[in-house]
């Protein structure tokens, strides 16, 4: 289960978990409160994390229920394909090809977009039935789990993170087993969201990535690149990828946001008219990625 500890919880409860330094309260979303590191300025949600947190949280509901998850994950494949060629053929510049690990890789699209590109890939993913679909579909090496509980003793050449380290229950615990499981040399491909972009500023607490829980962290590339070095990971490059996603993705997250705001039922009426299938680029300029090399 799930508990914010909005009643119980009193700062020192919650110290940052990138520094450890004290935090404060930001603002409530969705029921959580959303916290502000004093000393980095890290951003996270203020969670009791339970051990069933992954299992609850990216049940098949988060693939398919819409809401602050997907609305039909599947869907996406082509798009997400191509999202792992892009990435593979941006990484050609610093290493070709190798031994990969895609942390959270869901059915396995963009880990399958990858192999493509002639990499040797293999998967962790919390939830079952999309572990079953890479399988069993794309025939992947991919196993049930979080980046915390990896089992074996492979050492990677890459391993990407793609949209998923604002998840991490256990954030330190998760970028030490990703190291561990690192050669010296070897990368981290990172990309998430960047809660210091413009339009993170300009919509405020109705940006969507303020969605706990199943988002717990926000991070800038400055502060994951600080925090990858604790690893012993230097920063070779960064950037902004080129997305796109389905009109039914985004107007699912629409959906989501606008419900609650005065203009929001007029605005999405007009939203509903538009087809689900529009493959529409999204104007990634608060999503960024960062690509890190153990020193
Ligand atoms: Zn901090």
């Amino acid at each position: 289960m799930i508990q914010s500890r909005q009643k119980l919880g009193v700062d020192s409860d919650f110290p940052c978990p990138l520094c450890g330094q004290a935090s404060q309260r930001w603002q409530q979303q969705h029921g959580y409160w959303i916290r502000d590191c004093g000393s980095c300025g890290h951003r996270f949600t203020e969670l009791l994390i339970t051990p069933d947190h992954a299992a609850t949280v990216y049940g098949d509901a988060y693939f398919n229920g819409g809401g602050a998850g997907y609305p039909d994950y599947l869907a996406e494949a082509d798009l997400l394909r191509q999202h792992g060629r892009r990435y593979a053929t941006l990484l050609k510049r610093y290493r070709a090809t190798g031994k990969m690990l895609d942390v959270g890789c869901a059915a396995g699209f963009i880990l399958q977009g990858f192999c493509e590109e002639g990499w040797q890939g293999q998967g962790i993913e919390p939830n079952p039935t999309m572990v079953r679909y890479a399988q069993q579909t794309l025939n992947l090496p991919v196993q049930v789990g979080t980046l915390e509980q990896l089992q074996g003793t492979e050492i990677f050449d890459l391993v990407t993170m793609i949209q998923v380290v604002a998840h991490f229950s256990d954030l330190q615990q998760a970028f030490a087993t990703a190291s561990q499981h690192t050669h010296s040399g070897g990368f981290w491909l990172i990309e998430t969201w960047n809660y210091k972009s413009w339009m993170a500023k300009l919509l405020g607490a109705h940006w969507h990535e303020y969605s706990p829980p199943s988002v717990l962290h926000w991070f800038s590339p400055n502060s994951l690149a600080q925090f990858a070095a604790r690893y012993g990971f230097k920063e070779i490059d960064r950037g902004r990828p080129a997305k796109f996603i389905k009109s039914g993705h985004a107007k699912s997250l629409l959906r989501y946001k606008l419900q609650h705001l005065p203009a929001g039922k007029l605005l999405l009426k007009a939203i509903a008219l538009i087809p689900d299938h529009w493959r529409i680029p999204y104007p990634a300029e608060d999503l960024f990625w960062i690509l890190l090399q153990k020193q």
